[in-house]
């Protein structure tokens, strides 16, 4: 049995209301009490986290690890040592692999490599329709039982009404979340950014917030009239967060996450036809940031989630009109979180973690994201102050398409913990 004490740590663990400097006890992968640890006569790990934070491990619901099929971009290895560093013990992989995650053989696929190549919890989410083709409902059903926690097209969206209502349909039955990437692609198609006075500026073809806005609303009438769980995925513009705080004052079951680059940065802060700042949905307007953080401090947004995204060297370099959408961001997103949100005063330490936790985990109903005893001993450790530097060439990820290479953060993970084991530590 194996025994490990987690010394002076500044505990805070938003599940059961805990602050406070404390030792930890985990026993056996489980988290325990001082009273379970006096009888203890094995070797006793101890870590030392004087002056730092300790909370339940961080739960990423939005990341692609492109196994199987594109293994050159990601594995689901390399994808959860990123999320290990990143301060992650949990991570949900979105199903636009090839093949797509449409049926129960491809789940159990993603579960078996999780179980014995990945240092994190791995958790599928299924697709909503065959090939993620908008048209034939996957096969729901029996991906649940291989173990999804959700559906999603994720990278597209569900265009026709009738099969989203469908799904919904099927969602509720199998009681899942439904996960749209909201985006209409008659209002976007060409876009590669958003759309105002720089994309014009710039020359690209904009994406305009509308594109979103229009299945977001759309979306929530669909959850309204079904019953179903309908969580948006990558929430980017003033409307959508209106009309998300809307559907939850009416008490519908309808939820929402957002990305760090998406509250961090503005198209005005993008480097001009870099395509590491080109993904979907897109950086939008000063306006729209500031309603998202605004959302975000209000309680509109239920969990921060990356969309780790990603892509080669050799598909990101080409013209910025070529290039595929999407970056890493297991790595930077407790810094940007720290820089933006708590740093800035906006939100507590309690709240960011909520965020990365509680959050997350009420949407896909995991029993995750508490330090109670007898869960699982999943830990976050990390610190609010040490000053480091993001090098993309250092990242665990296979893939180098950051916007913050070379960016200088004040406070991010220092020790990442798995069922009671040391999966990563700041070296
Ligand atoms: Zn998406």
């Amino acid at each position: 049995m194996k025994t490990t004490i987690i010394r002076n740590g500044r505990i805070i663990d938003p599940a059961n209301g805990r602050d406070a400097v404390e030792d930890l006890f985990i026993v056996d992968g489980k988290i325990a009490d001082q009273s379970a640890f006096r009888n203890q006569k094995s070797a006793i790990e101890e870590i030392d986290a004087k002056g730092l934070i300790v909370a339940p491990g961080l739960i990423d619901m939005h990341v692609h690890l492109r196994e199987p099929g594109i293994e050159h971009a990601e594995t689901i290895e390399t994808g959860s040592r990123a999320a290990a560093a990143g301060g992650f013990t949990s991570i949900c992989c979105m199903p636009n692999t090839v093949p797509v995650n449409d049926n129960a053989t491809v789940t159990s696929y993603i579960v078996d490599r999780a179980r014995k190549n990945a240092v994190t919890n791995v958790f599928p989410i299924g697709a909503i329709t065959k090939n993620s083709a908008g048209e034939e409902l996957a096969a729901i059903g029996s991906m649940k039982q291989a173990g999804i926690v959700a559906i999603s097209d994720d990278g597209q969206p569900v265009m026709n009404a009738r099969v989203m209502r469908r799904a919904m349909e099927f969602a509720r039955s199998f009681d899942l979340p439904v996960i749209d990437h909201c985006e209409d692609l008659n209002l976007s198609a060409g876009g590669d950014m958003h759309e105002g006075v720089e994309s014009t500026r710039l020359g690209l073809r904009g994406i305009p917030a509308s594109s979103e806005d229009v299945m977001v609303a759309r979306d929530i009438l669909l959850a309204q009239s079904i019953g179903a769980r309908f969580h948006v995925a990558h929430i980017s513009s003033q409307n959508s967060v209106a009309m998300v705080a809307y559907a939850k004052k009416a008490g519908l079951a309808v939820t929402c996450e957002a990305t760090p680059h998406h509250f961090a940065l503005t198209d005005t802060g993008m480097i001009a036809y870099d395509s590491n700042y080109k993904m979907k949905p897109p950086l939008r307007s000063a306006c729209d940031v500031g309603a998202i953080v605004e959302a975000i401090i209000v309680g509109t947004v239920d969990a921060i989630a990356t969309d780790h995204a990603p892509h080669p060297g050799s598909e990101k370099m080409q013209e910025f009109e070529k290039c595929p959408f999407g970056i890493i961001g297991l790595e930077t997103a407790l810094g940007l979180s720290l820089e933006k949100l708590y740093h800035t005063g906006k939100i507590s330490l309690t709240k960011l973690i909520a965020l990365f936790t509680t959050g997350p985990a009420k949407v896909l109903r995991l029993d995750l994201g508490t330090l109670a005893r007898g869960a699982p001993a999943d830990v976050t450790i990390f610190d609010t102050e040490h000053e480091w530097t993001y090098d993309v060439n250092r990242s665990n990820s296979k893939s180098k398409n950051s916007p913050f290479d070379g960016k200088s953060f004040r406070g991010g993970p220092v020790a990442t913990v798995v069922a009671g084991e040391i999966v990563w530590r700041l070296s």
